[in-house]
Parts: structure tokens; sequence; C-alpha cells
């Protein structure tokens, strides 16, 4: 298969206009000028896709994700380009692998990578919820607990700073001793270490502990310069989930959620099950900000995206979808991701340092070698779009075509059988 005469934006930059090859799944060439005018030969066997005023992106990764064991979410994801899905919570552990492994080899879901089971305190949060949860007593018990995910198959190890005061809770949460040793038995194991961080207070305890990567962010305050320019000094990644924050935090008649209007992009709406639709229009569940107070503001979360990305800090896009078709949470799999994009660009990334955040930079950052980019050698997870999302960031919605590993997911019958079940209010 060639892609000729189209705009390549490769996981970093624009390269112009040129052709990409791929076959078995792998890209096998990428030319900066059209196939002819380089001789390559459009070989009478080989498919050509004429991609005049298009653009070839990388396969999209989202890299906070709730599958929550439904391979409908991977499938929805696949629909809007996301190839690939970081899940932040799974269980119980035989079914995330299960599912784990369906996603490696089935071409019409997303695949996914899952840090599986938590880490919370006794009693906090999520397992005051879920009293079978495994839970981190104390530093002692903090490389058992990395040894039994890593035996499970974890990808990385999940941590929550929690203490539930966002839900109106006060709940135990792990402390800077625990939360260090975990994050220490991790790094020895191998594996990274994702904290989610609920305010500022939690934020400071996972960069005081070592933890890889921070996600979300505060919103009662935007971070301050002297703990961003740690986070770039230490090296630490951050993954905002905006999507997710924005439909959590207090709506303001200054700023209306954007999110929302996904629900009347027919871009969007086309592809999307009727449920789907109705939670991004009116759904409240699933959200990691439920309190009502006058200084949580989701501007401080886009004012600190743009002092992480100042700073150098790697930023990655993750929308912390929570969607599943019985909980109507208006952050859904692979739609929302677009919406994640435009925050990103809202925040102050250029579009292309956006697209990045989506694509080569959680390929990097996470380990993922073999795909995020677009050179020969990497996985053939690509999506074509209509336009220049590096002008216009919102192009990464108008999708012509998607690959994952190099088969086409028919967006054709896909949209036939969501418009079939548009009706349907529960699956
Ligand atoms: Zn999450």
């Amino acid at each position: 298969m060639i892609i000729d005469k189209v705009r390549i934006f490769d996981g970093t930059a624009l390269l112009g206009s040129g052709a990409v090859e791929f076959a078995d799944g792998v890209i096998t060439r990428v030319l900066t000028e059209p196939a002819a005018a380089s001789g390559a030969s459009a070989s009478a066997s080989a498919d050509v896709i004429d991609g005049t005023g298009l653009t070839l992106l990388p396969g999209l990764i989202d890299a906070h994700t709730h599958v929550f064991g439904a391979e409908s979410n991977l499938e929805l994801a696949l629909a809007f380009g996301v190839t690939t899905e970081l899940d932040m919570f799974m269980g119980p552990p035989e079914l995330t692998q299960a599912l784990c492994t369906a996603a490696g080899e089935r071409a019409d879901l997303a695949d996914m990578r899952s840090s599986g089971l938590v880490a919370s305190a006794p009693g906090g949060h999520p397992g005051h919820a879920m009293p079978l949860l495994p839970t981190v007593a104390g530093p002692d018990e903090a490389d058992a607990f990395v040894a039994a995910r890593q035996a499970e198959g974890a990808h990385f190890i999940k941590i929550i700073v929690d203490d539930g005061a966002n839900h109106g809770m006060s709940l135990p949460a792990l402390d800077r001793a625990t939360v260090t040793a975990l994050a220490d038995a991790a790094r020895r194991r191998g594996l990274l270490t994702v904290a989610h961080v609920s305010a500022g207070w939690s934020a400071r305890l996972a960069l005081d502990s070592g933890v890889d990567m921070l996600t979300h962010l505060p919103l009662e305050a935007a971070l301050d310069d002297a703990f961003v320019s740690r986070t770039a000094d230490e090296k630490r990644v951050a993954i905002p989930t905006l999507a997710m924050l924005e439909a959590s935090a207090p709506e303001t008649s200054s700023r209306p959620r954007t999110g929302r209007s996904l629900a009347d992009d027919p871009r969007i709406v086309a592809y999307l099950p009727g449920h789907a639709r109705t939670a991004i229009a009116e759904g409240h569940e699933g959200l990691c900000v439920e309190k009502e107070s006058p200084e949580h503001h989701f501007t401080h979360a886009l004012a600190s995206v743009a002092r992480l990305h100042r700073a150098g800090v790697p930023v990655l896009a993750g929308t912390d979808t929570n969607y599943r078709p019985d909980r109507a949470c208006p952050v859904v799999h692979g739609a929302s991701l677009h919406t994640e994009l435009a925050l990103l660009v809202e925040a102050g990334l250029t579009p292309a340092a956006a697209l990045t955040a989506a694509t080569s930079a959680p390929a990097a950052h996470f380990g993922l070698s073999d795909r995020g980019v677009i050179a020969p050698g990497r996985r053939a997870d690509l999506v074509l779009v209509e336009g220049d999302p590096t002008q216009d960031i919102t192009r990464t919605r108008s999708i012509e075509a998607i690959w994952r590993g190099g088969v086409r997911f028919d967006r054709a019958a896909y949209r036939e059988r969501t418009a079939s079940s548009a009706g349907a209010t529960r699956s």
C-alpha cells in the first residue's frame, strides 16, 4: 500500500508532501517527494491512495483511559483514530490480561497496555468502595505490591495520591514514604510509575517521592514556577487529562465546556453510539472532581499545562475517559481525544506539539518503540485526515481512513452499526 502525494506529520513535525508505503503491517518507506518523482514504483500490485489535500498522522495514543474490560470501548477508540490506549486501572487481573491479549491480536480494536490494579491506602480512594482491592499499608508492603502487579502482567504501576476531598470526603491517602517505596520498587523491577494527583499537595508528594509521571492537575491553583522547574529538572512527565478536568470543574458562564460540543460535530456524531452521544451532551458520571467551590477553576489546569510545556516537561495527551455503556461519563473513548488535542492547543501548545503529545511522545515515554512515529520499521498505525491539523487542530476529526497494524478499519461498516443502534440508550 502506498499513500501518495500526502502531507506527512511524522510524530514530531510536518515533513511536507510525500509518500508512505507499508506492507505486512510495517512502514517500509517514507519519501519526502511524490512516489513517481522519486522513481519509486507504484507497482501494478500495490494499492495507491491519492493523498492530495490530506495529512497522514501516526495512529493516536490516549495516555490515560479506563477500558473497564469492555471490548466495545476499544472499538470506539479505534473508530476515532486512537490505535493504542494506556489503561490506568482495571481488574480482575485475568480479565485485564485477556483483554490486553485480544487487543494485541485483533485489528478491529485499539491496542492497549494497562497498569492493572492501582496502589492505594487501606480505606482510601478508590478502595473504600472496592473492598477486594489490594492496598498498601506502608513502605514495607511496597515491593510485594509491585511484584504482584508485575506477576499479573501490569505494564506500569499506577499510584493513587488522593484524600477524597474532591468527592467531599476525608479518606486516608498514601504517605510520602510509601509512595517513595513504591516508586523505588517499580524502578528496581523496570516498571514506570504514574501517580494520580488530586490537588497541589498530592502533586508535590508525588514529585517528592520520585514517581516518573503525574496525571491530572490541581484545579484549586495553577502549579507554581518552582514546582514546574523542578518537574522539568527531574525529567518527570505530565499527563494532564484536560478533557476530564474540563468536564469535572464547575462550569463558568465565560467558558462553557468545549467537550460537550463533540455531540454537535457531524464529523464525530456520525460514528458515535447513541448512548455515547447522550453521555457527551448530558453526562456527569465518572468524574474525578465533584466538589463545587469558588477556587476550583479549569483555567488553573490550562495555565499549568502552559507552564509545564514552556519549561520543557513532556506533556502527554490523555483523556481519562471513564465511559462505558452503563455509565454516562461525558469523556468517551476515541472521540474525546480530539477534545484533549484542542484543549492542549487552547493551553498554548502549537497544533504540532499537541499532535506530538498524542503520538511520538507517549510512545517514547511508555517504551512503545514500535509505534507513534511514521518511519520505516514502525507499525503501520496510521490516520489519514482531510486538511492540515498542524494549522487547525480540529482537522483530526475529519478522518478519511484508519489503519491499525496495516489493516484498514472499516469505518463505513462501523458507522452503519452505530447508526442502527443509535436509538438504544443501553447496550
Ligand atoms: Zn483515571
